[in-house]
């Protein structure tokens, strides 16, 4: 089938578009590269546009004329959106908006989209599961929460039809080391600490001891990406086969401390590199993990990763690659 993939050149939507690929699905990829690669784009064309620019945006859709969408292309770093959150409630409600907008009026009606576990907030237990409430704490998890609300809205007003993943804490890179994440300044953890393992960092920073947990550290639920770009292909079957709008939760189930992915990093590698505890981050709950029971039963979702050093090692070989490819540039 014909599948546009927004943000399809980015750490995620990469490995989807692998997934897609090797399924044989005809692909656009449509990504203004503001944080992803034309190289990592394995399959499919590459279009560079932005979801502000509707003009480009139905031109590509009257002439790609897709089956279905999926819609990646966001801002995501919890700290940034604490400090510019017009930028995020622009980027990701906004520009979704127009995508929507977009879709309906060319006859497009079947969107996975991407959320998140921050649209939960500080949630009263973990695991968490889809039904409790949506209390974000930070404008990235707001703007996503309000584009929820908007495809509810519209999946009662029209023909249209949609998959909402709320992504947990994903990590690790392609099991082949062809793609992995590549950001300018990497803000997530793990792929902070394998940077500073690799000495591009003096020291990697915790963020908070003082939490309400047993180590006094954050707690997040890491996923493989493969195990989620698993997750995007079946609820794109699902929707081909006439499934019904549905939110699921894409997590494994159980958590990890900041200081026992430190530990892990630091195994994994087998460089003991410098930690500094400092202060909170604004806009970090405490603990977030995952009740994906509705991904396993509805979409027969089986990961295959779950297991914390595994991921951690696929980010270490895809770190360790993209090393080489700079200094060979260089
Ligand atoms: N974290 C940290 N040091 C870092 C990066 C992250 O202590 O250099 C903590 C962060 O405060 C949070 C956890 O690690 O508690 C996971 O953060 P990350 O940015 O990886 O993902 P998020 O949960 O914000 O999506």
């Amino acid at each position: 089938m014909k599948i546009l993939v927004t943000g399809g050149a980015g750490y995620i939507g990469s490995h989807v578009v692998k997934a897609l690929g090797l399924e044989g699905h005809d692909l656009l990829v449509y990504d203004n590269l503001s944080t992803g690669h034309e190289w990592a784009v394995m399959y499919g064309t590459l279009v560079k546009g932005d979801l502000a620019d509707r003009v480009l945006l139905e031109k590509v859709f009257r002439e790609f004329r897709p089956d279905a969408v999926i819609n990646f292309a966001a801002s995501i770093q919890v700290e940034e959106s604490v400090r510019r959150p017009l930028a995020y409630y622009g980027n990701n409600t906004v520009g979704t908006l127009n995508l929507l907008d977009v879709m309906v009026r060319t006859g497009v009606r079947c969107l996975v989209h991407s959320s998140t576990a921050a649209v939960y907030g500080i949630p009263e237990a973990v695991p968490v599961s889809e039904t409790a409430p949506l209390a974000p704490i930070n404008p990235y998890g707001s703007s996503k929460a309000m584009v929820e609300r908007i495809l509810a809205d519209l999946s009662l007003a029209e023909d249209f039809r949609y998959v909402a993943i709320r992504y947990f804490n994903v990590a690790g890179a392609d099991v082949a080391c062809r793609l992995g994440q590549a950001y300018r300044e990497p803000t997530h953890l793990i792929t902070r600490a394998l940077k500073t393992a690799h000495g591009r960092y003096g020291r990697l920073q915790v963020f908070g001891t003082d939490y309400p947990t047993a180590d006094g550290t954050c707690i997040r639920d890491y996923i493989h990406v493969d195990d989620l770009s698993a997750a995007h292909v079946l609820a794109f079957n699902y929707l081909a086969e006439g499934g019904a709008s549905e939110v699921v939760n894409c997590g494994y189930g159980h958590g990890f401390s900041v200081r026992e992915v430190i530990e892990a990093a630091k195994h994994v590698t087998g460089i003991d590199f410098s930690v500094e505890e400092t202060g909170r981050r604004p806009g970090d709950p405490p603990a977030l993990i995952a009740d994906s029971s509705r991904l396993r039963t509805l979409l027969k979702w089986e990961p295959q990763y779950d297991d914390l050093d595994f991921i951690i090692r696929t980010a270490w070989e895809w770190e360790l690659t993209l090393k080489r490819r700079e200094s060979c540039a260089a």
